[in-house]
């Protein structure tokens, strides 16, 4: 340790977000609420919140790929799911860095990440990193179940 003043770097994902790309798949709100449950709206496109341990995958181990129940866009695989014990489905990196986006969210007084579906930009969940789990990315992707759609190996 040579203790340079300025050897401390701050990194912080959100302060230069990426330009979004646009929404590939784009709907009225009225053609989204006719195409899904009034649960999945309120969670895909209104970024609410299912509540945690009633997740359909939340402890699923079934191989397969985890789909946008929106839009059908692959978005993780089960091969980068863990258990997290947080209540939702947690994966530690998405099937394709570009397949989401990130977007910083300040709303309820914290500082979070929410992850959104890159073609359909509707809202997945949130993505938080540095806490300790044994993944190869220290990254919770904390996805609602409700947003995804499970397509089981063959
Ligand atoms: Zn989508």
């Amino acid at each position: 340790m040579t203790g340079a003043p300025g050897a401390v770097s701050v990194v912080c994902m959100t302060s230069a977000p990426r330009s979004e790309p646009a929404p590939k798949v784009v709907l009225s709100e009225d053609e989204w609420r006719a195409k899904l449950t009034p649960e999945e709206f309120a969670v895909l496109r209104l970024a609410g919140t299912e509540r945690p341990y009633t997740g359909e995958y939340t402890d699923t181990e079934t191989e397969g790929v985890y789909e946008c129940r929106a839009c059908g866009a692959e978005l993780f695989r089960s091969d980068e799911k863990f258990h997290s014990h947080c209540g939702w489905p947690s994966f530690f990196d998405p099937a394709d860095s570009d397949a989401v986006i990130l977007r910083e969210d300040n709303s309820l007084g914290m500082r979070r990440v929410e992850v959104l579906c890159a073609s359909c930009h509707s809202h997945l969940g949130h993505v938080f990193e540095g806490e300790g789990y044994p993944t190869p990315t220290d990254k919770r992707y904390c996805i609602n179940s409700i947003c995804l759609r499970l397509v089981p190996k063959e």
